[in-house]
């Protein structure tokens, strides 16, 4: 099975400062839908796995979340992709969950889910937490250099064999070729 797992804010859609707390603040990053439908043609099921503490600060309801994810959700088939599931942590740092990214409770739920190790499978985020996550479950960590990706870059603490690319279009150029 052909599986890529994803961050959600500054991989797919813009970040913010300030959280997505609404449908009308989630924005598609260009490029990104489009790349979410190549991966799907060729065969990639595409897994969002996300921090978003913004719900256990109370900044946005789950009801909000599921509605901001709705819109993505039509954006992502408007444009031919599928997203297969959505892994979240609605946890702050102060709940000291297993979930949380970088801890790896979300990755291991996609291998119970998905009876799969995650060896070989790249997982892309734009955030130190996300390549340190993905290195300690065995997959490939990925960086791209949207939403925060560039600061990541500039930290200097990714981890070893971490691959870098611009953006999500440019990790579905090198897993299923260029448009
Ligand atoms: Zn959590």
């Amino acid at each position: 099975m052909k599986l890529i797992i994803l961050d959600q804010t500054g991989v797919i859609n813009e970040s913010s400062d300030t959280f997505i707390k609404t449908p009308d603040e989630w924005i598609a990053i260009p490029g990104s839908l489009e790349a979410i439908a190549r991966l799907t043609h060729a065969g990639y099921r595409v897994v969002i796995a996300t921090n978003q503490s913004g719900i256990g600060r109370g900044l946005l309801d789950m009801a909000t979340y599921n509605a901001i994810n709705d819109k993505m959700y039509k954006a992502v088939n408007h444009a031919g992709g599928r997203i297969d599931a959505i892994f979240f942590c609605p946890h702050t740092n102060a709940d000291k969950c297993n979930c949380r990214k970088p801890a790896t409770g979300l990755f291991d739920e996609i291998m119970q889910r998905y009876g799969v190790n995650l060896k070989n499978v790249m997982v892309v985020g734009d955030s130190l937490k996300d390549l340190q996550a993905a290195a300690a479950v065995g997959a490939i960590p990925v960086l791209v250099l949207t939403g925060n990706g560039e600061t990541t870059r500039a930290g200097k603490e990714i981890p070893a064999h971490t691959q870098i690319f611009a953006d999500l279009a440019a990790v579905a150029d090198e897993l299923v070729g260029e448009e």
